[in-house]
């Protein structure tokens, strides 16, 4: 099973969508991802099943 997700998020700075890979072998994640785009820091959370990211929370760090 591949437990790396390609997950679609949306910087909450300059609205931007871009992808990142989530490692969803251990249950939710809470990380802080700087933007592609405007490199200002996303504080994120995917709630994750293994192999699955059911939703993504992202609000500015
Ligand atoms: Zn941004």
């Amino acid at each position: 099973m591949n437990y790396i997700v390609e997950t679609e998020i949306v910087c909450p700075f300059c609205g931007e969508a871009f992808a990142t890979a989530v490692d969803t072998s251990q249950g939710d994640v809470s990380t802080i991802e700087d933007c592609t785009v405007c490199c200002r820091p996303i504080a994120l959370h995917f709630e994750c099943e293994p192999g699955e990211v059911l939703s993504v929370d992202s609000s500015r760090a």
